[in-house]
């Protein structure tokens, strides 16, 4: 299939072209740049070793968008394009409505006018808000619980109105959990802009000696150690989930919701451990008070997505951190850091 990967510049989408790609699917990005480093596509090309296009395109951009769908013929879109900082998402909830809300009705509608009706949405496990038990199931209560929360909720249910008036309209809605780790070269991975805020990002920082300190929120929850507990999953089983879940939705010509997690809970502490071990790095830290709004444990029942699309997360935490770690020390700096190859060459000829 023909697919259009829009914020496939972007973590998650990155990692899900390198999938498609792996698995005989050709791939087109659009993306704004707003969250992604110029130096994401020459390297994914490079892995990929087939030519990926790139149009740099925002969404709400309804002429640039009618353009692309003119150009290609696309068989499904898969629907990364978004901003992500909850934090963030509180101090600007109006540019989060537009970007998340108006970027994805521009395009249902972009598809809607070019006939394109398979649709895979990056929702997240945060639209359950703080779900009343765990593991979370597909059926669990949802609720709003930022600005953030609010787009991929809303996005969601745009997406369910249009199935019900469209029939031949496909959707896969998939609730990530905690995404982590990276691509096993090293080349590509996580980059967030200024301090994380994410776990995972700050712990790789801390280990490489960017920063002095995790601060560890919250030691007093009802968890084993009193650290929150989450579900981390690693970005290659999260990014192969989506290619079983648009084959999935397209064979069975059915559309499907489903959590992708690993259905196993980790606590802020375990994780420590585990990335020191990985990466042989001491990672200090000091327990302060909790995070407002932050939930004592969150981890899915991924049942669903398993007697639907087969699939399984296959990475534990071992590898997640091996991984993160192997991303961090190739590129202290993120996408900052150039590599060899990237870098302008100083030495004579
Ligand atoms: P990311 O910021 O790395 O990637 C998003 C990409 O979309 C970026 O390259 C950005 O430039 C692009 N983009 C944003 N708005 C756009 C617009 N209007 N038009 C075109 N491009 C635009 O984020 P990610 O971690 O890869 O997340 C991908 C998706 O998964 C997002 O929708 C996010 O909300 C969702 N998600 C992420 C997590 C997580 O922890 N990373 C968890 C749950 C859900
Ligand atoms: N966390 C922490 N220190 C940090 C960032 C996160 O202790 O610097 C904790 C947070 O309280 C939660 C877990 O790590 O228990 C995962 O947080 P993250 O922000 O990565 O994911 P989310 O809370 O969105 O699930």
């Amino acid at each position: 299939m023909r697919i259009l990967v829009c914020g496939g510049a972007g973590y998650i989408g990155s990692h899900t072209c390198l999938a498609l790609v792996g698995r005989g699917h050709q791939v087109v990005i659009a993306d704004s740049g707003v969250n992604s480093s110029p130096r994401v596509v020459p390297r994914l090309r490079r892995l990929a070793g087939v030519p990926v296009p790139v149009h740099r395109v925002d969404l709400r951009d309804r002429v640039a968008l009618t353009a692309l769908f003119a150009t290609y013929r696309f068989d499904a879109v898969l629907h990364f394009a978004a901003l992500k900082a909850v934090g963030d998402s509180c101090r600007r909830p109006l540019e989060y409505f537009d970007n998340n809300i108006s970027g994805t009705i521009a395009l249902l509608q972009a598809m809607q006018c070019a006939g394109v009706r398979r649709l895979v949405f990056s929702s997240s496990a945060t639209v359950y808000g703080e779900p009343a038990q765990v593991p979370v199931r597909e059926d669990a209560g949802l609720s709003v619980m930022n600005p953030y929360g609010r787009t991929k909720l809303v996005a969601e249910q745009l997406i369910g109105d249009l199935c019900t008036s469209d029939p031949d309209f496909r959707a896969a809605n998939l609730r990530y959990f905690n995404p982590v780790g990276a691509h096993a070269s090293g080349v590509i991975g996580e980059d967030p802009c200024g301090e994380p805020t994410n776990l995972m990002p700050y712990i790789c920082q801390v280990a490489v000696g960017a920063r002095e300190k995790l601060r560890v929120f919250g030691g007093d929850y009802p968890t084993p150690d009193g650290t929150g507990v989450r579900d981390y999953i690693h970005v290659v089983d999260l990014a192969r989930a989506h290619v079983d879940a648009l084959e999935f939705m397209v064979r069975a010509d059915r559309s499907l919701t489903v959590n992708l997690g690993t259905g196993r809970g980790v606590s802020v502490l375990d994780l420590v451990h585990a990335f020191e071990r990985a990466s042989g790095r001491r990672v200090p830290y000091e327990i302060v008070e909790r995070r407002p709004g932050d939930a004592a444990s969150v981890y899915a029942d991924p049942s669903l997505a398993h007697e639907l699309l087969g699939w399984r997360a296959e990475f534990d935490v071992d590898a997640m951190c091996r991984d993160a770690w192997r991303w961090q020390s190739m590129n202290p700096e993120g996408y900052r850091t150039a590599t060899r190859r990237e870098a302008p060459s100083r030495g004579r000829r």
